[in-house]
C-alpha cells in the first residue's frame, strides 16, 4: 500500500427519523442530544471527521427531507424543505439504539436554538454520513486545530489515534470553563486557548500558533475545522508557508461568520 493513503468511502444515505432520549449539560458553551430510535439501526460513522445533516421542523413543523438522486438530494415539490445543519456524531450504541451529538449553543441559528431547548420525545430526522474521508493511519503525527465546534470531532481523532502516532492538539474555546476530559497519555499534547470575550470569527489564537510553531518531526498531518475563513488561511499558511503537502492537510469550514467579516 502507498505511504498515507487517504481514502474517500461513500456510503448509501439513509434518512432516520428519531427521538430526544435526554440531554447533558458539558460545559458553558456545549450541550449533548441524545436522539434514538428504531431506525438508528445500521448506523455507522467510520471516521473521526464524518459528519451527519441534522434536519429540523419547517415553519409548519413538519420535516421534509429530501430524497437521494443520481443528480443529488431532491425535496418533493410544494413543501418548504426543513432546514438542515452539518454535526459530528459524538458517540452511538446500536444496541440501546442511541445517538449522541454535541453541539455549540452559540446563541443565534435553528440548530444551536433546537439543542438549548431540546426535550425528550422533540423529534427530529438524521441524514447520512454520506461519504467519509478516512486519513492514512501511518502518519508519525496528527495535528488537530480547531474551535469548540471541532472538539466532538477532536475527541473521537484522539480516541482513535494510531498506536505509532503522536498528536498535537490546539483548541480555542470561549473561556476556561470550556475545557473538557480529553484522552490524553505521553503521546498526546493538548494546548487549549481561551478567547475570553473575543469573538470566535475574528480571534486569532489559532493562527498565533504559527508565529513561533515547530514542525513536529517526521511525516505530520494536519487537521483543521474553524469558522470558514480562518480554516481558509490556516490552510494557505500551512501550504504556502510551511510547504506541507496538499494531500497532508484536511481543512474544513465549520461554520460561516456573518459577510461582514469576509474581509480576505
Ligand atoms: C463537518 C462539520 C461538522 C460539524 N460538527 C459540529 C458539532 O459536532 N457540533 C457543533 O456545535 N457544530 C458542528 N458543526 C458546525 C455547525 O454545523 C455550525 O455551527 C452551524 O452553522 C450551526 O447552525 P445554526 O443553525 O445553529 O446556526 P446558523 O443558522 O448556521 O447561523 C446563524 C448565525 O450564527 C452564527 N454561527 C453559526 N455557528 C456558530 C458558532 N459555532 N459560533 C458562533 N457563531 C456561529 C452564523 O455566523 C450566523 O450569523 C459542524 C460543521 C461541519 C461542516
Amino acid at each position: 500500500m502507498a505511504l498515507h493513503e487517504n481514502r474517500l468511502l461513500r456510503h448509501t444515505v439513509k434518512f432516520r427519523p428519531l427521538q430526544v432520549l435526554r440531554t447533558e449539560e458539558i460545559t458553558p458553551c456545549m450541550r449533548r442530544v441524545i436522539v434514538g430510535g428504531e431506525a438508528l439501526e445500521g448506523f455507522d460513522s467510520p471516521s473521526p471527521d464524518d459528519h451527519v445533516k441534522l434536519f429540523f421542523p419547517n415553519a409548519e413543523g413538519q420535516f421534509v427531507v429530501p430524497t437521494m438522486t443520481p443528480e443529488g438530494p431532491r425535496y418533493p415539490e410544494g413543501q418548504a424543505p426543513s432546514p438542515a445543519r452539518d454535526y459530528t456524531p459524538r458517540w452511538w450504541d446500536l444496541e440501546a439504539k442511541e445517538l449522541a451529538i454535541d453541539f455549540v449553543l452559540h446563541g443565534h441559528g435553528v440548530a444551536s436554538s433546537w439543542a438549548a431547548n431540546a426535550q425528550p420525545g422533540d423529534a427530529i430526522a438524521v441524514g447520512g454520513p454520506r461519504g467519509s474521508h478516512m486519513t492514512a493511519d501511518d502518519y508519525d503525527t496528527y495535528v488537530l486545530i480547531g474551535d469548540e465546534t471541532a472538539l466532538p470531532a477532536i475527541s473521537r481523532w484522539l480516541e482513535t489515534l494510531p498506536e505509532q502516532a503522536r498528536a498535537e492538539v490546539y483548541i480555542e474555546i470561549p473561556e476556561a470553563d470550556d475545557r473538557q476530559q480529553l484522552p490524553e497519555d505521553d503521546r498526546i499534547r493538548v494546548y487549549w486557548l481561551e478567547r475570553n470575550g473575543f469573538d470566535g470569527a475574528t480571534s486569532t489564537l489559532l493562527e498565533d500558533v504559527f508565529t513561533d510553531f515547530e514542525e513536529p518531526e517526521g511525516d505530520t498531518f494536519y487537521w483543521i475545522a474553524t469558522e470558514s475563513r480562518r480554516a481558509r488561511m490556516m490552510r494557505k499558511y500551512i501550504e504556502g508557508h510551511l510547504g506541507v503537502p496538499k494531500e497532508w492537510i484536511r481543512s474544513t469550514g465549520y461554520w460561516k461568520a456573518h459577510p461582514e467579516y469576509e474581509g480576505d
